[in-house]
């Protein structure tokens, strides 16, 4: 099953709005199981929608239109589609009465053009518009599928919620097996290095197929496949999620979309641990990060932001020798990592405490270069482990890595 989405709108050409509605129906698609092969952007223009639609006919089998449904004479989706499809239109009733009475409800009369709003098809199901005026369409005509939705966000992604995807499981995908899939989440490793060891998996499209993606300092990959019912999905998925976590051990920390600090929480809420936290260079972004998460008190104490060598000294302790001086470490360094993670966790009382030191630039400070950092856990125990970080990107990226690495070795 081919798709093509075909946004019509002069403003999406001349780049003054961005098309958001092929993003959002290209993921809708996907979960679906349906492959899109194009997307189309085309004018307000009955000659030019008229090629399009002859184009996307010729490739796709369903073809998904939005925007240019509107009262105004530059709304030409339908009336283009209708003469491709060699049908007229007409006024749906019930869309109609929705728009009389929406003008009648705020006391304003309804000029004629707004009539066209209510204009289907023929043959087509009308697609209800429950927050707007212009009615939608869907098509079987010739083997191919045409679904058209209007242009605005909140009137589109409703009407393809809840008229649309139905209408496309029961005439489109009947027969057709569901997609399942699964989230694999991983922590302390990176996109392409995780790609290295999967590469056979992800280029053979196996059954499960494997997609890795990354985004916000975190490597997903999410393995799927058709079958007839969940029970076998599962089965297949269950045999796949092996295979990989045994290529990647100790990285896999959840087969769930949940971030790393929500794992972090729950499973020291489970245990009864608590936690601290002592932060330089990422500023309070590992403690935002794990207050964000709902039920976080249970674990979290507090923390300490000591941003400047003097604050590191005061609060934390870390002796002045260590932080300044000809020959001293500095404050990024593994020593001073250790203090403060010793320190903050002494301080509160706490069964870890983390500490993050480090350059996350964009000029180096200390002559050390950008993306060094130093990541230090103490635990109650009396042993502190400390890992030196070389990391690349924006200020931005270091930060959220440097983050995401000290709460994978917590989770480790
Ligand atoms: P209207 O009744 O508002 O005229 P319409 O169905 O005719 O709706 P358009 O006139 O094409 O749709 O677009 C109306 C508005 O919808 C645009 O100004 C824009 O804000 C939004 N819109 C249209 N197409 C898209 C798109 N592809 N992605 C995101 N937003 C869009
Ligand atoms: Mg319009």
């Amino acid at each position: 099953m081919k798709a093509e989405i075909i946004a019509v709108g002069t403003e999406l050409l001349l780049g003054q709005i961005v098309n958001s509605n092929a993003q959002y129906l290209s993921q809708e698609l996907a979960a679906l199981g349906i492959d899109v092969y194009f997307q189309t952007v085309v004018g307000d223009n009955t000659n030019r929608l008229a090629q399009a639609v002859e184009a996307a006919t010729s490739r796709a089998d369903l073809l998904i239109f939005t925007g240019g449904l509107g009262p105004t004479q530059d709304d030409l989706t339908k009336d283009s589609l209708a003469s491709v499809l060699g049908r007229s239109l007409h006024i749906d009733p019930e869309a109609m009465e929705n728009v009389d009475r929406f003008f009648k409800d705020r006391g304003i009369p309804m000029t004629e053009n707004n009539r066209r709003q209510a204009l289907s098809i023929d043959g087509a199901t009308p697609l209800p518009n429950e927050t707007g005026l212009a009615v939608g369409n869907a098509i079987a005509d010739q083997g191919k599928f045409y679904i058209v939705l209007p242009g605005p966000p909140k009137e589109m992604k409703p009407m393809f919620e809840k008229q649309a995807k139905p209408w496309i499981l029961e005439h489109v995908l009947s027969g057709a097996m569901p997609l399942f899939s699964k989230m694999l989440k991983f922590a302390g490793i990176g996109e392409s290095a995780l790609e290295t060891k999967l590469l056979d998996l992800i280029k053979e499209q196996t059954d499960p197929t494997v997609a890795p993606y990354a985004k916000e300092g975190e490597v997903t990959i999410r393995i799927s496949t058709k079958a007839p019912n969940e029970q076998e999905a599962m089965e297949k998925l269950d045999v796949m999620e092996r295979e990989i976590a045994s290529r990647l051990p100790n990285h896999l920390y959840a087969n769930i979309d949940v971030p790393i600090e929500k794992t972090i929480v729950d499973l020291m809420a489970e245990r009864g641990l608590t936690l601290s936290a002592a932060e330089s260079c990422t500023g309070g972004l590992l403690m935002e990060m794990i207050t964000a998460v709902p039920g976080s008190s249970a674990v979290f104490t507090g923390g300490i932001v000591c941003y400047s060598n003097a604050m590191k000294e005061k609060l934390l302790n870390v002796p002045h020798e260590l932080l300044e001086g000809e020959n001293a470490p500095g404050a990024v360094s593994a020593e001073t990592a250790i203090v403060l993670a010793e320190e903050v966790r002494q301080i509160t009382d706490t069964d870890f405490g983390l500490s993050i030191t480090g350059v996350a630039g964009p000029s180096h400070s200390e002559r050390k270069p950008v993306g060094l950092v130093y990541i230090a856990l103490s635990r109650r125990d009396g042993e502190t482990s400390v890992y030196e970080l070389n990391l690349k990107g924006s200020r931005e990226i270091i930060r959220l890595r440097t983050v995401k690495t000290i709460l994978y070795h917590l989770w480790k």
